[in-house]
Order: structure tokens, then sequence, then C-alpha cells
């Protein structure tokens, strides 16, 4: 049998003008419902981890969910909850961000991370990072260390990077 290596990038379809006009959306179904895809996209997400694995896994509403989950056992560690306000149900903290217009806000239970816990934020797409800069502030705030940041997509032209500081940012694809 030969093994063909799997191309991901097949397995994301670009959807235009979703969800206004201009944008290009990176959606991630088709990878989802293939096993092999999926599959093969955690073990590259988990790769540069697996040496130095995190305590815990912070995983980002919505679609982070899916592959924090998977992630976090693959390094052999638990997953904390970042959510939009109102859906977690035990004392929060929050932080607020800047989008285009306007802010947002999201949240995480209170004693969800202990201080000095190494942290590995995940998700699924880095565009402009301002989500991804706003759950490395609410663990650190906790006090966790933010040891990276892993996404199964980087949009290299946003620039996400550049409002992360220092933190180390890994992607399995990049555009
Ligand atoms: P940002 O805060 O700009 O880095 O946006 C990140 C969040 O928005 C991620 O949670 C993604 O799920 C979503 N997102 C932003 N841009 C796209 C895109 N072009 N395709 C798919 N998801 C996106």
């Amino acid at each position: 049998m030969t093994l063909v290596p799997m191309n991901l990038s097949d397995q994301i379809r670009d959807i235009p003008d979703f969800p206004k006009p201009g944008i290009v959306f990176k959606d991630i179904s088709p990878l989802l419902a293939n096993r092999e895809a999926l599959t093969e996209a955690i073990r590259v997400m988990a790769e540069p981890y697996r040496a130095n694995p995190p305590e815990a896994v912070l995983a980002v509403e919505a679609r982070g969910f899916l592959f924090a989950v998977p992630l976090a056992l693959e390094l052999g560690c638990g997953v904390v909850l970042v959510r939009k306000p109102g859906k977690l149900p035990a004392a929060t903290r929050s932080v607020e961000y800047a989008l285009e217009y306007g802010n947002d806000m999201l949240e995480m239970h209170a004693d969800a991370l202990t201080p000095g816990q190494k942290v590995l934020i995940v998700d699924d797409v880095l565009a402009t990072g301002g989500t991804v800069a706003a759950c490395a502030d609410l663990a650190r705030n906790a006090g966790a260390e933010v040891t990276a940041a892993a996404f199964l997509i980087e949009l290299t032209f946003l620039n996400g990077r550049d409002k992360l500081g220092d933190l180390p940012v890994t992607a399995a694809l990049t555009y």
C-alpha cells in the first residue's frame, strides 16, 4: 500500500464574502468531516509541543474547542474554556478587546488557571490576532504563563503576530 501524504489545504474551503463583503472565510467543515485529515491536523498542530507540553490548553470559542480537546489529549493535559459573555456558569474573570467597530468581551472561570501554570492557547484561525491577544491577557491576569499559541490556519497577510508580542505562534497551514 502506498501512503499518499495528506494535503491539509485541500480540506479547507474558501467562502468569499462571508460573513460580510470582502472577507474570504476559511471553512474548515471538509477537514472536520474527514477522519484522516482531522487526525493529521491534530498531529501537525501537536508536533511543536510534544517535547515541552503545556499544563493546560486554553480553548477559544467556538471552533477553537474542536481542536483544543484532541490536542490536549495528545499533549497530556486538560482544557480551559474561553467563552463569550454569559455562557460560563461559575464566577468568571473577563477581558474587553477592540473589534473593527466597537468592543467585544471574553470570559473564563475565575478559578480555571493557577498562578504559574503553563498554558497553550488554541484556536482554528489566526486573523488579526485580537481574539488571541485578549485570551493571553485573560490567562496572564489569572497569573498563568502563556507559553505559545497554536492554530490550524494563520492568515499571515493580516499580521496577527504583531498583536502577540514575542509569544511563539505555530500554525499547520499558512495563507
Ligand atoms: P482575529 O481576532 O481577527 O484573529 O479573529 C480570529 C477569530 O475569528 C477566530 O476565532 C476565527 O475563528 C475567526 N476568523 C477570523 N477571520 C476568519 C476567516 N477569514 N476565516 C475563518 N475564520 C475567521
